[in-house]
Parts: structure tokens; C-alpha cells; sequence
């Protein structure tokens, strides 16, 4: 049970982290970030946590494909030979099809009819090719960009293709063991590649229960001292000229508790709050036995709302000040600093495609 719960908390705010960088991706399109796609998307991303061994996936599978995946597992210990859920949905689909043809009347056949649809729909959420294709709310971006600067932490990157024509380039670490995990951080970057300038976020994930996080523990100290440093202590809050003049302060570090699920099939959700990392000296309380803590009533006088947060990303009023590559590039060498053995970590930058190229748009 504590092993599930330690499970269930990874998956959640792994979750948590992949749904908001969806939001930042697509400029808060709502219809692209339900919890569902978010899962998807961590599917390909974190396939680790949120792939096949997901027990926020299982549980949110239809009826009809868990009814499917149990009498394959069932079957395969019958028969002593693996049977595979996709191969009996595809039979009983066939079967339905010719009693259909044979019923008749559409008032005769409209049960079967009906199970007809349960069943081609649990037939594609079995299929892994027809799924992606029809799920995958990102391409894979289908030409190579240069020039973007690059974090040196050994990682592979993947390119999306994002629905307005811009690229999102990841780089994903995350840690072996999906039992372990301590929380999520992204660090989101958008870029304008052809002014060499780039803006620049940073949100920390973790789970909180009954909307309070106590913050004595020294392993909780050190991960929101590292973010502190890397992105407050390296000026990345402090006022730009060439930025809005109409904004937030500056800090461009995020702290973003995750409620606590109980148990896989509970409705997901969770509060969104974003505290700005250099503020929580200001919004902290003391607990019992002295213990420092956030609570939600605390955090909501400096705290900004997932939309409020992404919105206000979007239109640059939130998140550092706007940088130079050469700067990038030297903040770049202390990205190993906020590898964490014990935490996801999104490295995400978005940018335009060749084809917002101003040479290339201004052509007759
Ligand atoms: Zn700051």
C-alpha cells in the first residue's frame, strides 16, 4: 500500500508537470490539455511513469478495455501461452459485425450495435499504432533546427511540431526508479531564435497534503535552494529594458504544490498555485512543534493560479527578463546543478520553424 501511494504520488505530479507544459506549449488551449492527453503525452515523454505500468492509466481505461486485458491475462494463464487483449477484441468485433448484418432491423440489433462501438473504440485504445496516430497531440517535428543553444547533461532531445507551426524541443530526465520520485521541475524556455533572445521559467512540483507543505525537511531545502539559485540568484529576476513595462516582478522560479491523491480512480485534480520561490520567506507560517510550513491560505496572497500563470507567461509579464544567448549559454553551464537523482525534469524550449523565418515571410 505505501508502495502504491509512493507510485501514485510520482505518477500525479509527473502528471501535474506534463499537463502545464502542454498548457505552455499551446498557449493555455484547453481543449488540448485535459488530464487524458496530458497522460498520453506523458506516455511518449516519461513513458517510465506514465507509460504501461501507469496506475492513473489503467484506472482510466474503459470498461471495456480492462474487460479485454483481464481475459487475455486470464486466458494466458489457461492456456499457458500468451494471449493478446487485441486479438479477441478483433474476433468479438467480427462476430458483432456479422450478427448485425444477420439481425436485421436497426431496433432489433441496437444493442450489439452499441457494443459494437464500445468494442472498436477499446480495439484502437489496444491498438498502439492506430492510438498514437489518432491521440498524439504533437508531431514529430519533421525538419531539424540548428543553432538553438544546448543544455551539456547528456540527455537525447525530441522535437514536437506545436499546433501554431512552432517547435517544442525537449529534453527529459527521469529517474529509474518511478517508486522514488520526489516531484517534477520544468524548466520552460521560449525563444526568439531570430533575435537571439529567449525568456525563461522555472516551476518545482511537489506533492502536498491537505494543502499544506512543510518545509523542515532538508531534502525539500536543498531542491528549492538549487532552483533559488539558479534562477534568482543569477539575476534572472531582476528588471530588463527591453521588457514590458507593464508586469509582475521578476522571479522566474515557481514553486507549484500537487495535492495528494488517494487512491488511482479518484477524480484527478489538484489546486494550482504558483508560488514565486523568492517569496516564500514572505508566505510561510509556523506549525506544530515549530515546524515551517505553506499552507493554502498562505500562499494565495503572493500565488498565481494555473491560468493566471500561464497566461501571464504567454504574454511575457511573468518569467525572467529577456536574455541573450551568450547569457543562456553561460547559465547553461549550471544546468547540471538542478539534476536531481530523485526528480523529473522537463528541459523544454519552444521556437519558431523555419517557415517564421522574417527573410523567408518577407520573400514576394
Ligand atoms: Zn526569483
Amino acid at each position: 500500500m505505501a508502495d502504491e501511494q509512493s507510485r501514485l504520488d510520482s505518477e500525479f505530479v509527473t502528471l501535474n508537470a506534463v499537463r502545464e507544459l502542454i498548457r505552455l506549449a499551446t498557449d493555455g488551449d484547453a481543449r488540448k490539455s485535459t488530464y487524458d492527453q496530458a497522460l498520453e503525452f506523458g506516455a511518449q515523454i516519461c513513458p517510465k511513469i506514465l507509460g504501461d505500468d501507469s496506475l492513473l492509466k489503467k484506472h482510466r481505461e474503459s470498461d471495456m478495455v480492462r474487460k479485454y486485458r483481464q481475459k487475455a491475462r486470464a486466458m494466458s494463464v489457461q492456456s499457458n501461452a500468451k494471449v493478446e487483449a487485441l486479438g479477441l477484441v478483433r474476433n468479438d468485433i467480427k462476430e458483432y459485425e456479422s450478427l448485425v448484418k444477420a439481425g436485421g432491423q436497426k431496433k432489433d440489433v441496437d444493442r450489439l450495435q452499441k457494443e459494437l462501438v464500445d468494442m472498436k473504440r477499446a480495439e484502437e485504445a489496444l491498438n498502439p499504432q492506430r492510438h498514437s496516430e489518432h491521440q498524439a497531440i504533437f508531431r514529430d517535428a519533421r525538419t531539424a533546427i540548428r543553432g538553438i543553444p544546448e543544455v551539456n547533461v547528456g540527455l537525447g532531445t525530441r522535437d514536437f511540431e506545436l499546433p501554431d507551426g512552432d517547435i517544442l524541443r525537449l529534453r527529459v530526465l527521469h529517474p529509474d526508479n518511478p517508486e522514488h520520485i520526489s516531484g517534477a521541475d520544468i524548466v520552460y524556455e521560449r525563444h526568439d531564435r531570430f533575435k537571439k533572445a529567449v525568456n525563461i521559467v522555472g516551476v518545482q512540483y511537489k506533492i502536498w497534503e491537505n494543502r499544506e507543505l512543510y518545509l523542515n525537511e532538508e531534502r525539500m531545502q536543498e531542491q528549492l535552494t538549487k532552483m533559488g539559485k539558479f534562477f534568482c540568484e543569477n539575476n534572472l529576476c531582476k528588471a530588463g529594458v527591453e521588457d514590458h513595462k507593464f508586469r509582475f516582478p521578476y522571479c522566474s522560479a515557481f514553486l507549484r504544490p500537487t495535492d495528494r491523491l488517494q487512491s488511482p480512480d479518484q477524480k484527478l485534480m489538484s489546486t494550482g498555485e504558483h508560488v514565486p520561490i523568492c517569496q516564500i520567506e514572505n508566505v510561510k507560517t509556523t506549525g506544530v512543534r515549530g515546524g515551517v510550513k505553506l499552507t493554502y491560505e498562505n500562499v494565495r496572497k503572493l500565488s498565481l493560479s494555473y491560468d493566471v500563470f500561464e497566461g501571464l507567461f504567454t504574454t511575457k509579464k511573468i518569467g525572467s527578463r529577456t536574455l541573450g544567448y551568450e547569457e543562456l549559454l553561460g547559465l547553461y553551464d549550471q544546468f547540471g546543478d538542478l539534476v536531481d537523482s530523485d526528480r523529473v525534469l522537463i528541459h523544454a524550449q519552444e521556437f519558431q520553424s523555419d517557415l517564421s523565418d522574417p527573410l523567408f515571410s518577407s520573400l514576394p
